[in-house]
């Protein structure tokens, strides 16, 4: 784990509440694509992938991946991502949405939704209902456990998703968590944030994409360095490196470890010189005396910190 200041190795031990994000960090986000419900599936993989194409979401690429065949980029004008919701395009002249609930309200598409625990991707074409692509995205080995761990040391704990009501509540079931957030967009979940904070110091862990925002908000914001976009990782105070959310566990028990050790460090330099100060006032200290209650006691304090490191490997 990469921490971008002191000040930030301090707040993760002062942490109550730890809001996580859904896809890419606590599941891998590597979408696989399993079922295609449409009357002409080779036709809506086809406009999904086109609609994609130009997009870097987990969800676009694990489409293409799927289809697997050339774009045809003279077909595709008007390409829009738009966050939370999905991506509209003309494709062949005629308006192509591809993407949540959200994004087919908007455009007064008229269809049922499934209820089902996936992720979803409707796609309608001209005015048109095609059908939906569902996606499929496994827990990170450590997900579990970190939430488990979590809950022990006595944090609050919340799901805060963009994805759907059904895949959120199954995700926060399997893992233990009982506060969710879902279908929220990015300014939605920034709010929430803002909101969390005046009561309380809140830690939001995410891999990017669109999560700046709240990164930067919350007290301490901690993205995914291997998944996470380049504009998350600036906008956090940690990385974690590896993206597996355990990491974060061990970030902050160097960080309760390493204030505890700071204040004995402290405590005994400034105790130390204060006794030194009166038996120097009474007459009874000598040039050495001053010499350890100086350079001595630093070079204590220095031996002091170095067990961090050692102690490391016991936490
Ligand atoms: P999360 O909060 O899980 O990280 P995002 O904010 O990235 O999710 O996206 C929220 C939802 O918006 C997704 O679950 C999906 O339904 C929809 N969405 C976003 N981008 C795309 C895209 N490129 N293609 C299809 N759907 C998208
Ligand atoms: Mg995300």
């Amino acid at each position: 784990v990469l921490v971008k200041s002191g000040s930030d190795l301090e707040t993760f031990s002062q942490l109550d509440h730890i809001v996580f994000d859904k896809t890419g960090t606590l599941t891998k986000g590597e979408f696989v694509v399993t079922k295609v419900y449409a009357e002409d599936k080779d036709l809506i993989l086809k406009l999904a992938s086109h609609a994609e194409s130009k997009s870097n979401h987990p969800i676009a690429l694990s489409i293409l991946k799927t289809y697997n065949q050339p774009i045809v980029d003279a077909d595709i004008e008007d390409f829009k991502e738009i966050f939370g919701h999905g991506i509209t395009i003309k494709y062949q002249g005629k308006l192509c949405l591809v993407g949540n609930d959200k994004l087919l309200k908007s455009h007064h598409i008229v269809y049922d939704s499934p209820k089902i625990n996936h992720s979803l991707v409707h796609v309608a074409y001209d005015g048109l209902y095609m059908g939906y692509i569902v996606l499929e995205d496994e827990l990170k080995i450590s997900a579990k456990q970190t939430i488990d761990t979590l809950k022990k040391m006595g944090k609050k704990i919340s799901l805060m998703t963009g994805d759907h009501e059904f895949i959120a509540k199954d995700i926060a079931n399997k893992l233990g968590i009982d506060n969710v957030y879902y279908e929220k967009l990015p300014y939605e979940k920034k709010q929430i944030i803002d909101t969390l904070k005046r009561e309380e110091k809140v830690a939001f862990i995410g891999d990017g994409m669109n999560d700046a925002p709240v990164l930067m908000s919350a007290d301490l914001g901690v993205s995914m360095g291997m998944l996470g976009s380049d504009l998350a990782v600036e906008a956090s105070d940690a990385v974690i490196m590896t993206d597996e959310p355990i990491h974060f566990i061990d970030a902050i028990k160097t960080s309760t470890l390493t204030r505890k050790v700071v204040l004995q460090n402290m405590s005994l330099a400034i105790g130390t010189k204060f006794i030194v100060l009166i038996l120097g006032a009474l007459g009874f200290a000598n040039m050495w005396l001053a010499i350890f209650a100086d350079v001595g006691i630093s070079l204590i304090a220095v031996i002091h910190a170095m067990h961090i490191l050692s102690a490391k490997n016991e936490l």
